[in-house]
């Protein structure tokens, strides 16, 4: 095998989801909601199953949902995508990310993560041959320090990729990061390949920037997006990659050969969502922020010192004042099967071996019906 595939371990999400059912906790591990999404979408979806199309799409997407997705970037933050050279459709960010990773990097590379990072970015940089180059966020307010991260670059380094919400952390990266971060780039002629899944997913009136909307960032910048995430359907697997149509030519050559194209239906079912008023997507913000502040609440009354948190599905917890110093792994284990609560340790989203490695932190994922908010937290607060 790849030894890079070869050595995997079964992701964090499977492993707290499968001890979260055995112990029949709630599942506040692997974020994804507990309802059905929004009925207008699926309806959309379901009327294209029946009626069609169902045969292959075209390879970068149809003609439908790619127009969506230029109109969504043009009404949102005002930029200008060509829809047939500028955006590809993919089965789900995850592919969207794995497509980019591969196309754009060669052995020998170096590619730029910011720890700590969502799972599946490490091992398509390793197997590409090419190699990460971390920069850490520091606790408690996970600041990026300028320096190391200006440091990070080489004359090797083909890309930096940043997510933003960022997953686990909950944060939202500001203007003085965006910044140092286009600057850096322009200056070492570097690629950003940004992840935006939690786009919508911001609270308190911070807003979301895309990277690409920097001055002299479009032509170096690949955006990444999912309409799992935008309308609470994760299972759909429907990803969008848009950027210079160079970039995104390239990037669809990997696409092709992964998967050469997404479901029909879904596809049909997302360009309808995509259409929807603006209150839509601010509702369901409001909505989520509501549930962060419900269980932000009981887990300070428990006992847990709470991350600043403005946007993503997530809520990252202190476990020291509850737990003293035994390690995030295993306290996520114990709640999991004692108190009837899951979650995921912080330290699974760090490199192998990191020294960055941070061991007193745990996500809980708050996406949640409120009553089942409540339940977690009662659980907890009885158990700790
Ligand atoms: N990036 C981040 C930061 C995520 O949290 C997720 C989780 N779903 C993905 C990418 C993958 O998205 P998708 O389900 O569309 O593949
Ligand atoms: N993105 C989700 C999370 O971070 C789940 C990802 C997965 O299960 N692979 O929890």
């Amino acid at each position: 095998p790849n030894p890079v595939y070869g050595a995997q371990g079964t992701t964090i999400f499977t492993i707290m989801s499968a001890l979260a059912a055995e112990a029949g906790a709630i599942n506040l591990g692997q974020g994804f909601p507990d309802d059905e999404g929004p009925d207008d979408v699926r309806a959309a979806a379901a009327d294209a199953i029946i009626n069609g199309p169902n045969q292959y799409p075209p390879m970068m997407g149809l003609p439908d949902l790619r127009r969506a997705v230029a109109a969504h970037a043009q009404r949102f933050y005002g930029m200008m995508l060509d829809w047939q050279s500028q955006v590809l459709i993919t089965s789900g960010a995850t592919e969207a990310l794995a497509a980019s990773l591969s196309a754009l990097l060669k052995p020998g590379d170096e590619a730029i993560l910011i720890e700590p990072f969502f799972d599946t970015y490490l091992p398509v940089i390793e197997a590409a041959g090419a190699k990460a180059v971390c920069v850490p966020l520091h606790p408690p307010a996970w600041s990026l320090d300028h320096d190391e991260l200006a440091a990070a670059f080489s004359d090797r380094t083909k890309l930096i990729l940043l997510n933003t919400p960022h997953n686990p952390l909950g944060r939202v990266f500001g203007d003085e990061d965006l910044d140092a971060i286009a600057r850096l780039c322009r200056m070492h002629d570097v690629v950003a390949v940004c992840d935006e899944v939690y786009e919508h997913m911001v609270f308190d009136g911070a807003a979301h920037r895309p990277l690409m909307t920097l001055p002299d960032m479009a032509a170096r910048t690949v955006r990444i997006q999912s309409a799992g995430k935008i309308f609470s359907l994760t299972g759909w697997k429907v990803g969008f990659v848009s950027g210079a149509a160079d970039l995104v030519s390239l990037i669809s050559k990997a696409h092709q050969n992964l998967v050469f194209t997404t479901p029909p239906g879904l596809q049909l079912g997302v360009a309808y969502g995509l259409g929807k008023e603006e209150s839509f997507f601010r509702d369901q913000a409001a909505d989520l922020a509501g549930r962060r502040d419900l269980l932000r609440a009981g887990l300070e009354a428990a006992g847990f010192a709470i991350s600043p948190c403005e946007g993503t599905y997530f809520l990252t917890a202190d476990i020291r004042p509850v737990a003293g110093d035994e390690p995030d792994t295993e306290f996520c284990r114990r709640i999991t099967t004692d108190a009837k609560v899951a979650a995921v340790p912080i330290s699974a989203f760090y490199a192998p071996g990191s020294p960055s490695r941070a061991t007193n932190f745990i996500r809980f994922c708050f996406c949640k019906q409120p009553t089942l908010l409540e339940e977690a937290v009662a659980c907890l607060s009885r158990y700790l």
